[in-house]
C-alpha cells in the first residue's frame, strides 16, 4: 500500500521537515503536526503485499523498489512515498528517531569534514564530487541485556624491603571471587543487510531521549529500509559488542594487585528486551580517483564517519608544522587511519 501526504492548502505533496519536526509542503510552506494529520489528506493505493512495483498516486508512474525499501520517492514526479505494508505487521517499528539535520546542513558538514579542502587533494573541493546525498532510515535492534559474570582469579601482591644485609621479597597470594550483575539498556545493532556494520557502529551514540513512537509520516521524503535480520539473528553480534565492556568492567573490580591470573570467567548474557527502531543516517556518495566513496552521518548530532580523500603531501606538510602538539598529532593519526572524525 502506497501512502502519500497531501497539503490541505494546495494539494501538493508534503514531506517530513527535520527543522520543525512536522509535515511540510514544499509549494506553499504550510506545516502540519504529525499527530492528528487528517485522514482526508492521506491518499493510499493498494497493491500486492510483496510487489516491487507501486503506482504513484500523483502521476500514475510506477515506483520500482527493491524488496527491502519501505519509503522512497517517485522517480518521475518526486512525490514522497511510504510503502505501508513494509512497516506494518512484524515489520512495524516500535520507535523512530526523526531526522534533525537537514540535507543542506549535511552537505555543509561534508565540506567541513573534508577540512574545507585543507587536506584533500588539489581540485577536490572545487569540483562537484557529491554524486548523491540520501537520507535513510536504517533499521536497528535496540537490545536490553542482563549479564551475570562469575569470576575466579589468583592474584598476588609483591612487596620488597631491606633488612640488615638482605633484600626480602614478600609475595602474598589471594583467591579472588567476583559475581557481577550488569544491565545494559538500548545497545544498538543495525539490521539491514545493505548497510556496512562498521560504519553503522561508528555512528553511535544516538540520543535515545529523542525516540518517538513510530508513525509513517516521519518517513515521508526519505528512504527507509526494513530489517533483514531479526533480533534472534543478531543476538551474537550484540553479545560480542558488550563482551569487551564486560571484560573491562571485571578487571576494574580487581585492582591493587601485582598480578592477576584468571582461572575461570563465566559470562552469561540474556536478552531482556529488543526493540525494532529506525535511526536517521545521511549517506553521501562521492567519486574520487574513479572510485565511488561513501561517508555516513548521524542524522541527529551530525557525527561523521568514513574515510576522507587525503592528499598525502598536504597531510605530511601539515603534520610537520604542528607535530609538537601531541593532541593534534593524535587527531591527525585518527584522520589518517580513518577513525571517527568531526
Ligand atoms: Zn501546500
Ligand atoms: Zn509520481
Amino acid at each position: 500500500m502506497v501512502i502519500q501526504y497531501k497539503c490541505p492548502n494546495c494539494g501538493d505533496d508534503m514531506a517530513f521537515d527535520s527543522e520543525s519536526g512536522k509535515l511540510s509542503c514544499g509549494s506553499c510552506g504550510r506545516t502540519d503536526a504529525i499527530e492528528g494529520f487528517s485522514d482526508e489528506f492521506i491518499t493510499t493505493r493498494f497493491s500486492d503485499d510483496e510487489a516491487k512495483e507501486y503506482v504513484c498516486n500523483n502521476c500514475g508512474a510506477s515506483v520500482i523498489t527493491d524488496a527491502d525499501t519501505s519509503a522512497t520517492s517517485c522517480s518521475f514526479c518526486g512525490a514522497a512515498v511510504v510503502l505501508a505494508d513494509r512497516v506494518s505487521g512484524i515489520h512495524a517499528p516500535d520507535k523512530v528517531i526523526p531526522f534533525q539535520i537537514s540535507k543542506e546542513e549535511a552537505i555543509q558538514a561534508f565540506k567541513k569534514w573534508c577540512k574545507n579542502g585543507r587536506l584533500t587533494p588539489k581540485g577536490f573541493m572545487s569540483a562537484d564530487r557529491i554524486k548523491g546525498i540520501t537520507g535513510i532510515y536504517v533499521p536497528f535492534w535496540l537490545y536490553d541485556l542482563h549479564s551475570v559474570a562469575n569470576v575466579n582469579a589468583r592474584a598476588t601482591r609483591v612487596r620488597e624491603y631491606t633488612q640488615g644485609n638482605y633484600i626480602y621479597t614478600e609475595t602474598k597470594y589471594y583467591d579472588v571471587h567476583r559475581k557481577i550483575d550488569l544491565t545494559f539498556n538500548k545497545v544498538p545493532v543495525d539490521a539491514s543487510e545493505k548497510m556496512n556494520d562498521d560504519l553503522m557502529d561508528k555512528l553511535e551514540p544516538y540520543d535515545y531521549g529523542s525516540l518517538k513512537d513510530f508513525k509513517t509520516p516521519y518517513l515521508a521524503g526519505y528512504l527507509a529500509e526494513k530489517y533483514n535480520y531479526n533480533n534472534k539473528d543478531l543476538f551474537p553480534r550484540v553479545k560480542s559488542k558488550v563482551s569487551g565492556y564486560i571484560d573491562k568492567y571485571i578487571s576494574s573490580t580487581i585492582s591493587g594487585y601485582s598480578s592477576v591470573r584468571y582461572e575461570e570467567k563465566r559470562v552469561n548474557t540474556k536478552e531482556t528486551n529488543a526493540h525494532y527502531v529506525l535511526l536517521p543516517v545521511w549517506m553521501v556518495y562521492y567519486d574520487y580517483d574513479k572510485q565511488e566513496h561513501t561517508f555516513a552521518m548521524n542524522g541527529v548530532n551530525g557525527k561523521v564517519v568514513g574515510k576522507p580523500p587525503l592528499s598525502m603531501a598536504k597531510v605530511s606538510a601539515w603534520f610537520g608544522s604542528i607535530a609538537a602538539a601531541t593532541f593534534i598529532t593524535a587527531k591527525i593519526l585518527t584522520l589518517i587511519v580513518g577513525g571517527d572524525i568531526w
